[in-house]
């Protein structure tokens, strides 16, 4: 029997197994994920800033598995593609006959001086904690301190990441302000945009809605701003400088580094696969979700890196792999957005559907419609109970 190792227990390593399950492959699956849980990246931004926990936003991946996958917790540390192995941390190399990367992103810092040393990303539910308890700590410290820069928080870069990051300190500074005994207004935010249009993506009326929500709640923002370096105690652009002691980065995503410990030829550890999402000249791997280029041919350009498009793949390369295991041809990757959603806290937002027609959305509506987009990821990965229970 063929074995199909699927890498990662994210959005799209999740849907592809259950995919390969649901279509009764023939063959022996093993998932490898490096936590016993799934959860919501999309969502990581909440637990930063404290308004939802670690359990509102995992789940246990065996609770969901059919018996029949096999499920490693280890961490991959490279593919030895000749062999055609999987190499893992601590446990024996698992062979395979085919492969899906799965295996997500990582913060990027453009190699920007100090991003490393003075500033927090967050990609998983650790590091996601960690900015939480950098932010709490730093806050506490004021009330010894005195100094204000204990009370200024930026956030560096405005995408949907940066956004939406921002919308949950509205909700949460006040709660803040009360919990430290902070001064009223006490706490400032900035945000470092090299970009000169915040989200360019969405149509002009909703992206000047977000950033006008975002100034009424006493958010500053810089656009037209790049960050060229970052200090232990100040954000650096050009010959402008901002302080504050509490530095989230926000810039931008990256696939995972075991893309170029493998020896694919990659950029930002991201591989530009054929159309039908497999890898040139290596038929039997197939890569998506953060790790993979792919070609949209309607625009001559990539397909963005979002978790509606990585299971959408997810869908086309079990599809394919199925293909191939029947002999038959496989099929190239279409994609059709069904929309946007970009949420400002828990009852705010911004949005673009294209679902029976094409709707914009902003205000109160949107936190509605993005719970419903939340639970539905979850729905399809999960069951009913686990939606039920993050609520
Ligand atoms: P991103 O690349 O979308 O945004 C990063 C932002 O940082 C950009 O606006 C960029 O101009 C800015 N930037 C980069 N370098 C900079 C510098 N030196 N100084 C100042 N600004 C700088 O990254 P992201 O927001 O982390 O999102 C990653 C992916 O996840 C994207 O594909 C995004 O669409 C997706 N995402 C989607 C949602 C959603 O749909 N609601 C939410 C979060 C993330």
């Amino acid at each position: 029997m063929k074995t199909i190792a699927v890498l990662g227990g994210g959005y799209a390593g999740l849907r592809m197994v259950k995919r390969l399950t649901h279509e009764k492959v023939d063959a022996h699956i093993v998932l490898i994920n490096d936590n016993e849980y799934h959860y919501e990246s999309t969502q990581l931004h909440e637990v930063a800033v404290g308004n939802k926990e670690p359990s509102d936003i995992s789940f246990d991946i065996r609770a969901v598995l059919p018996d029949s996958v096999d499920f490693i917790v280890d961490t991959v540390t490279s593919i030895d593609r000749d062999k055609q192995q999987v190499v893992l941390k601590h446990s024996q190399p698992v062979a395979y006959d085919y492969l899906v990367n799965a295996l997500g992103f990582e913060s990027e810092s453009f190699g920007i001086k100090g991003v490393d040393e003075y500033s927090l990303s967050f990609n998983n539910i650790d590091s996601a904690l960690a900015v939480r308890d950098h932010i709490e700590h730093t806050l506490a410290n004021y009330a010894t301190s005195h100094d204000e820069n204990d009370l200024h928080i930026i956030v560096c870069g405005a995408g949907f990441t940066g956004i939406e990051l921002l919308g949950e300190l509205v909700e949460r500074i006040p709660v803040w302000n009360k919990q430290y005994d902070l001064p009223q207004n006490g706490i400032t935010v900035d945000c470092i945009e090299a970009g000169k249009t915040i989200l360019p993506m969405l149509p002009e009326n909703l992206s000047s809605w977000a950033v006008k929500f975002l100034a009424d709640h006493g958010i500053t923002m810089h656009s037209g701003t790049p960050i060229t370096e970052v200090r232990q105690h100040s954000v650096v652009s050009n010959d402008k400088e901002f302080p504050g002691n509490i530095i989230i980065w926000t810039t931008g995503v990256q696939g995972s580094h075991v893309i170029c410990d493998s020896g694919y030829a990659q950029k930002r550890n991201r591989v530009v696969v054929e159309n039908n999402l497999s890898v040139k000249d290596h038929p039997h791997e197939f890569l998506i979700g953060d790790v993979a280029a792919v070609p949209n041919p309607d625009s001559g350009r990539f397909y963005p890196t979002t978790a509606q498009i990585a299971v959408a793949q997810a869908d086309c390369a079990a599809e394919n792999i199925v293909a191939l295991l029947a002999g038959k041809p496989t099929h190239d990757f279409q994609f059709s957005s069904v929309g946007t959603v970009c949420s400002l806290g828990p009852g705010s937002g911004v949005a673009e559907i294209d679902q029976m027609g094409h709707w914009k959305f902003k205000g109160h509506k949107v936190g509605l419609l993005k719970r419903l987009v939340n639970d539905r990821s979850v729905l399809e990965l999960a069951h009913v109970k686990e939606m039920l229970a993050s609520r």
